[in-house]
């Protein structure tokens, strides 16, 4: 375990009083989508928007999101609402194209342990200082997950922010098995905010709520949760995003669970 200590985040103050939310939907479809959760996200008084334009499918025939064009309307949609952006980067050929038009780089749980796409991440991102979002892969250990993060800080970023997104285990009933004891284990061995994203290990909306409550309670950093207008017609991952209502009042929930504890959601 590296001893480094890591100066105070810039953007997602690590271990203030603020719950940082990464709400958007799961892949940018179109403008009027990416506006309303924006709209959602800006009225409730939040940071930041996610979305995906770059997405990782498991099977090639699925949506495998707008590219250029969604990363166009994320720009767009944060420009309008005040919001920073936060976007999945796949390929290192891409990095330069996404850090044009997004605030935030999101690693996903599959390049976990894509040695070279987090070097270069680090590499592109040693100036700017680009807030990196890097999820752990539904395998890792969390020694692999630090281990790896050092080929992102190495290169001079430690603006990192680690996600949680839940493991593969023998368990059918959930998508993935939420690890929340990474929360605290993240806090005691290491000086990284960490994310819980909520919405990949419920893969149903129903449970989204309880995670989350979960996730602050826990002493949660951070929270990653999808949001889509309508859900039914998603072009991915439609069972576990919370329409923008449901959204509206989990965060009211949050709130007031966050308020026992001294912090606020943002
Ligand atoms: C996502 O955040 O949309 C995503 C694909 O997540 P993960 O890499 O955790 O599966
Ligand atoms: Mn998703």
């Amino acid at each position: 375990m590296s001893k480094k200590k890591y100066p105070k985040l810039p953007d997602l103050g690590a271990r203030t009083d603020e719950i940082t939310i990464f709400a958007g939907p799961c892949s940018v479809e179109s403008e009027e989508q990416f506006d309303e959760v924006a709209k959602t996200c800006s009225k409730l008084g939040l940071h930041w928007v996610r979305g995906g334009a770059f997405k990782p499918r498991t099977n090639p025939h699925s949506f495998q999101g707008l590219g250029e064009e969604g990363l166009k309307i994320m720009h767009a949609g944060g420009k309008k609402y005040g919001l920073k952006t936060l976007t999945e980067v796949m390929d290192s050929e891409h990095i330069s194209l996404v850090q044009r038009y997004c605030d935030g780089i999101q690693v996903g749980a599959r390049n976990f342990q894509n040695f070279s796409l987090l070097k270069n991440i680090g590499i592109a991102t040693s100036k700017t200082g680009t807030m990196v979002l890097f999820k752990r892969g539904f395998a890792g250990t969390i020694a692999e997950w630090l281990a790896a993060t050092e080929d992102i800080t190495q290169c001079g970023n430690d603006n990192v922010v680690l996600c949680e997104r839940g493991l593969r285990t023998f368990e059918t009933a959930t998508r993935f098995t939420l690890d929340i004891s990474a929360v605290p284990v993240i806090h005691k061995q290491s000086l990284f905010p960490i994310c819980i994203d909520v919405s990949h290990p419920a893969g149903q909306r129903d449970l989204v709520p309880s995670l989350a409550k979960a996730a602050v309670a826990a002493g949660a950093d951070s929270l990653m949760i999808e949001v889509h207008p309508d859900p039914a017609s998603a072009l991915s991952d439609g069972a576990q995003q919370l329409t923008p209502a449901q959204f509206e009042t989990l965060v009211g929930e949050l709130r007031e669970l966050a308020a026992v504890f001294g912090k606020k959601i943002v």
